[in-house]
């Protein structure tokens, strides 16, 4: 099966949660996949809408998952990436003071952009009172954009001052790094960057209308995602193949960018979603995990 399904094709994108791994533990067969990949000779990268890790962090994962010898930090892509390239090429020169409603990693990747950076990991913790409020008008930067990552140290503080950024410059960007409403964990979900976004959201709402603002998601489905992704390959998009566990991201970049898909069905996807999805949104090839590609 793997011999059709990569005919013509010079690199594979890889989404990580639901195909590469759940939590810390790595699915059966990724290394499996690699390896054969490696040996033919195809490109592969990972691509994943998670932003609370920068890539050095990224590549550590998987090192600490026992992929390191497969695996290269500059083959990483998460998507506060697809953030700081947005900031860096759709807003030109405006942006200069982000606050980041999300984790270390994207403020690293934000940073690293050149960007300065106010919030992050280092509002964890930190509770917002009338007093704080207060002081942060008085005192806080005037924010040319808010970036809203996922983030198990999101909080009040960081909600209440993304939407004080908003209301201190009502030229300020509002970026979400994705929209994904959950991941799985075994047989659950977990709230994902969609319902911190959500929040963000929900407190511009009732904002005077000149300071109403709908999010930018810059990472899956945004082409400019895919774009990022195969940059300096040389690669034509028809010679990609993107494999994912979600039709709204993963496969819907793969439309989006002209590159083939392959829809793993050991994530977030159900039998039943996969059913109901319109016939133009179908991916290319659908498989129940790596190993299927391997096996057939
Ligand atoms: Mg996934």
């Amino acid at each position: 099966m793997l011999n059709q399904i990569l005919e013509g094709i010079e690199i594979v994108l890889f989404d990580c949660d639901g195909v590469i791994y759940h939590g810390d533990a790595p699915l059966p067969g990724v290394r499996d996949i690699l390896c054969d990949l490696r040996s033919r000779g195809v490109m592969y990268r990972f691509i994943t809408n998670s932003a609370n890790r920068s890539r050095e962090e990224m590549h550590a994962k998987f090192v600490t998952m026992g992929l390191g010898d497969v695996v290269d930090e500059i083959d990483c892509f998460p998507s506060g990436m697809a953030a700081a390239e947005f900031l860096r090429t759709a807003c030109t020169g405006l942006i200069k003071d982000v606050y980041v409603a999300g984790a270390k990693g994207l403020r690293c990747e934000l940073e690293r952009a050149g960007f300065r950076c106010h919030g992050g990991d280092s509002d964890n913790g930190k509770s917002m009172d009338d007093r704080e409020f207060m002081r942060l008008i008085a005192d806080d930067q005037i924010m040319d954009a808010v970036v809203v990552g996922y983030d198990t140290g999101f909080n009040y503080y960081k909600l209440a001052r993304s939407c004080l950024a908003m209301q201190k410059n009502k030229k300020c960007v509002l970026v979400a790094t994705n929209a994904d409403p959950k991941d799985r964990i075994g047989d659950f979900s977990i709230p994902g960057n969609g319902a911190m976004l959500e929040a963000v959201c929900a407190s511009i709402r009732s904002l005077p209308s000149d300071l109403r603002k709908d999010p930018t998601v810059t990472g899956k489905p945004n082409r400019l995602f895919g774009d990022l992704a195969i940059r300096g390959t040389g690669v034509a998009a028809d010679k990609v193949l993107i494999i994912g566990d979600s039709i709204h991201t993963d496969i819907a970049l793969g439309k989006n960018c002209g590159f083939r898909t392959c829809l793993v069905m050991a994530g977030v996807t159900s039998a039943h979603d996969l059913q109901v999805t319109p016939s133009h949104m179908h991916p290319d090839h659908v498989v129940r995990d790596l190993r299927d590609l391997l096996e057939r």
